[in-house]
């Protein structure tokens, strides 16, 4: 006993200083979660690339409030790309208009549809036609774009515009029914937009700042996912889908040449 004891007490000091230094960097760890992604450093980073176009923050899109606190999400490790189906605005005043009008949609639905209702817009950010970056949820809160579980850990961005090919209405031909009461509305028919090249190179960089952000590691193909990778549905529309094994490509080449790799 008395042997052990001293054993143990000619090493206590280094011990304790090891053990306290361990618990340290655990707590470390634990108390101070990698702080989100924010929009000055989306900002900073978009700039670094030469994209012209900018980001807009809420407040400077003139968003609402949510109707209640957002669950956060501490940490993402996949991004779903999705298509509004809804218009592509011209210029950066429409863009604002369709932004504040696709808030109100996914928080107070149209009147008498049947589409779920989310306490503030559903996507963490939106990419007009003109590649601006609009802000939505705060990346650091669970977002209401991919269906239940699918929202855990998974950052939505969303293109604005109705990327569906004509041929590919009869797929969505009515809205899902999820509240009492109300009318399945008829989905419109397809618009036909493609995206844009401005709002592939915003989707791009924005991917690689997540990327850098979160340490994702490549390929690209395991965290850069359609909407329609988790259930039926046309979203993100086939013009948008093409485009996306050629966005993986773009990524996977450059994701070395992020910082601290
Ligand atoms: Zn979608």
């Amino acid at each position: 006993m008395s042997g052990t004891e001293g054993v143990i007490r000619g090493t206590r000091l280094p011990m304790r200083a090891a053990i306290v230094s361990l618990l340290g960097a655990a707590l470390a760890g634990a108390q101070a979660p990698q702080a989100p992604p924010n929009m000055g450093d989306l900002k900073a980073f978009l700039a670094r690339r030469g994209i012209p176009s900018g980001v807009l923050t809420r407040a400077e899109w003139g968003a609402v409030d949510p109707k209640a606190p957002l669950k956060a999400m501490p940490t993402a490790t996949r991004i779903t790309v999705h298509h509004t189906m809804e218009e592509f605005p011209e210029g950066l005043p429409d863009s604002i208009g369709e932004m504040r009008r696709i808030q109100e949609l996914h928080m107070r639905g149209r009147r008498n549809a049947c589409a779920e209702l989310f306490d503030d817009i559903g996507y963490h950010g939106l990419i007009a036609p003109d590649g601006t970056f609009l802000e939505g949820r705060p990346f650091g809160s669970l977002g209401a774009h991919a269906g239940g579980v699918n929202n855990r850990e998974n950052i939505g961005i969303s293109l604005m515009g109705d990327f569906r090919r004509p041929e590919d209405k009869a797929l969505g031909a009515v809205e899902e029914s999820s509240r009492p009461g109300c009318e399945p509305a008829p989905v419109p028919l397809a618009r036909g937009h493609s995206p844009t090249p401005a709002q592939m190179r915003t989707l791009e960089a924005v991917i690689l700042f997540l990327a850098e952000k979160h340490d994702w590691k490549g390929p690209a193909s395991g965290f850069i996912f359609p909407h329609r990778h988790f259930r039926v549905t046309e979203c993100p529309g086939a013009a948008l889908l093409s485009e996306l094994d050629g966005l993986k490509v773009r990524v996977d080449a450059e994701l070395p040449s992020l910082r601290g790799r």
